[in-house]
């Protein structure tokens, strides 16, 4: 199969092509376009010939062609889920029942946004001041390999819909179900050049399209080392950094324990443990400590490694060979650090059972559980992006608190207590982008996302998406 680039809604085949494969089983799933300037002038262009018109178009109409594609993507769930689960590894029961049908979601929830963009009044005795918001114009939507469709759509539905015109660039490793994306929006009405697809490398497609100086916003997932590049190379744009993490999990003697190992194990272990907003450092109360970790290492040996495409697997493979190497170096740093491995591993463990013959060249490690773990390690400082869980002892409230912002970044907290009050505090102390108390990891798509520190800049979601699509102007008439 040839994934080609969608262009001012034609597909353009590439100069040069790459293969994206299946990491469960190596199977070259696709020959895909490998964009590159010439490729990324093209889309920019369409998609600047092709705003006027769209942002002209009056809300509704626009609205109208939004929730089109979002029903067209919910019709289609089966398949791009399977499409989705082939080309990352993320399992079928997480991508199937979670991931693409959010997707759909974000299109009818932005759909619903779009005709309500209002603006403000600031009357004085001598001039009205009101606000105009406006489309921002071209922008650039990059996506990573880690639950690539929902991420692609959470910003091309707003973008979209507030009357922007885009062109996105999904990771190399994951492009399959974006070209997909591209198609189906033609099938919903949505004009040729509004959403262009431009597949290729980070150096070569990426970069070019955020310097690109008709390009007036970038909204950016993926690495804090890249999202540093992307701000001293591109100029002067809006943006939006939704960044890395190593998000505390913080465990008091008080919570209910039960609830919150349950949450724990489901933060570290769901998507394969490739999941920005993991909750990767469990700090636990010393009193509880040994308990937890018993019971934590406990229910991750019980967790189904295997192949993806089975509704009964947890935890499938890590999305490539290089990032398989990354992890596996992870898991043998712990132990050189002075961790105790409580479970899991590089190679199958002897608890676990085999793999199934499919997938048994694909690139897995097992859930693996870390305890003794000091803040300071590498472990515990760096984020390994896989199912590597690091569980580390706190003396009380102000330790607590300590730990989980030694730290650089700052994405995503959790906080367990069934002390009301303290969970509060800690919660406003953490410094994060985003705290659930006693919850594990639960979307609602007004709240504001997105993190502080080296995990980003500006927020997404709701209204916290104007921030990027939506340029406020002020008008004052003299009375
Ligand atoms: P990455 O930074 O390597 O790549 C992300 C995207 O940027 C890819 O499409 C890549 O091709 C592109 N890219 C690479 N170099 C570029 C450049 N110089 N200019 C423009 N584009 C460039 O990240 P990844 O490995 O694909 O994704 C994993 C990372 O993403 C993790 O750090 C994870 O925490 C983060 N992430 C963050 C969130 C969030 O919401 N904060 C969500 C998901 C993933």
């Amino acid at each position: 199969m040839k994934i080609d680039h969608l262009i001012d809604g034609k597909a353009v085949a590439g100069r040069d092509y790459f293969e994206t494969t299946n990491p469960a089983t190596q199977a070259v799933l696709a020959e895909v376009a490998s964009g590159g300037e010439a490729e990324v002038h093209a889309a920019v262009a369409a998609a600047k010939a092709a705003f006027p018109k769209w942002a002209g178009l009056p809300a509704p109409e626009r609205a109208k062609k939004i929730r089109a594609l979002g029903a067209l993507i919910a019709k289609h769930v089966p398949e791009l889920s399977k499409t989705e689960t082939d080309d990352t590894g993320q399992t079928i029961g997480q991508t199937g029942k979670q991931l693409v049908p959010r997707a759909a979601d974000n299109f009818s929830y932005f759909a619903e946004m779009c005709v309500r963009v209002d603006g403000h009044t600031y009357p004085t005795p001598t001039h009205l001041n009101y606000t105009l918001f406006h489309p921002v114009g071209v922008c650039a939507l990059i996506s990573p390999w880690n639950v690539p469709f929902m991420t692609a759509t959470w910003k091309v539905a707003p973008c979209l819909a507030f009357g922007n015109t885009a062109v996105l660039k999904m990771s190399e490793l994951s492009p399959l179900t974006a070209a997909r994306l591209g198609e189906l929006a033609l099938e919903a009405g949505i004009p040729a050049g509004v959403l262009n697809v431009v597949h290729g490398f980070g150096k070569e497609a990426g970069e070019p399209l955020c310097a690109h100086p008709d390009v007036r916003a970038i909204s950016f997932t993926g690495s804090t080392a890249t999202g540093n590049r992307i701000v001293r190379s591109a100029g002067l744009k809006k943006f939006s950094m939704e960044l890395g993490g190593k998000s505390p999990f913080v465990v008091f003697e008080d919570a209910d324990l039960d609830r919150a190992l349950d949450a724990a194990v489901f933060m570290i272990f769901s998507n394969n443990g490739e999941r920005c907003t993991a909750g990767s450092r469990i700090l636990v109360q010393a009193s509880i400590y040994a308990d937890f970790a018993l019971r934590f290492a406990e229910r991750a040996k019980k967790i189904t490694v295997g192949d993806p495409q089975d509704e009964n697997t947890i935890v499938g493979p890590m999305i490539s060979q290089n990032h398989l190497a990354k992890v596996r170096h992870y898991i043998e740093l712990g132990p050189r650090e002075g961790a105790t491995l409580l479970c899991g591993g590089t190679g199958r463990p002897s608890y676990a059972p085999e793999l199934p013959a499919r997938v048994a060249q694909g690139n897995y490690v097992w859930p693996t559980v870390f305890a003794d773990v000091d803040n300071r390690m590498k472990i515990a400082q760096e984020e390994i992006f896989g199912p590597v869980a690091c569980l580390i002892p706190f003396k009380d409230e102000a330790h607590a608190i300590e730990l989980a912002n030694d730290i650089q970044y700052g994405l995503s907290s959790y906080v367990w207590s069934e002390n009301i009050g303290r969970a509060h505090r800690v919660a406003a102390a953490i410094e994060a982008g985003m705290c659930f108390v006693n919850s594990q990891n639960v979307r609602d798509l007004r709240q504001p996302f997105g993190g502080t520190k080296a995990s980003g800049t500006g927020r997404e979601g709701g209204t916290w998406s104007y921030e990027v699509f939506l340029e406020p102007k002020n008008i004052a008439v003299s009375l």
